[in-house]
């Protein structure tokens, strides 16, 4: 017999889609946590670059 247990693709758990119902959901609030990440991350990186800008002309 060759048939082909459907399992999810990130767990492996046994389940009728792809994705199961757990990872699907943890996929997508990872994804929307790393886009508030990336954004505080620029955010911040903008900041430091103004500080070191400042810094730079308060050293001369
Ligand atoms: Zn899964």
């Amino acid at each position: 017999m060759t048939e082909k247990k459907k399992v999810c693709m990130l767990c492996g758990k046994p389940s009728g889609e792809s994705i199961c119902e757990s990872c699907k959901s943890n996929v997508q609030g990872e994804a929307a946590h790393n886009k508030q990440k990336m954004e505080k991350q620029v955010k911040v990186g903008s900041e430091v670059e103004k500080d070191k800008i400042v810094k730079k002309h308060l050293d001369k």
